[in-house]
């Protein structure tokens, strides 16, 4: 038995965060996605299309559960 140091497992799991449904990760304040003009876009047509409230989308946005 060898006394090998466990490697560091770094939780990014980008498939989960940044899921269809909710493509603005929460853990991270400082990734791309929260100044993605693409998924604003996105969010601005679900508040158009009645999906999302003003609040939610922003809330989205910024990477706070709803
Ligand atoms: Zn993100």
């Amino acid at each position: 038995m060898q006394d090998q140091p466990q490697p560091l497992v770094v939780l990014m799991e980008d498939d989960l965060i940044h899921a269809p449904k909710n493509p603005f990760c929460s853990i991270d304040p400082c990734c791309d996605c929260h100044t993605d003009q693409d998924l604003w876009a996105e969010v601005a047509q679900q508040v158009t299309n009645g999906l999302l409230t003003l609040e939610e989308a922003t809330r989205l946005i910024l990477g706070q559960q709803l």
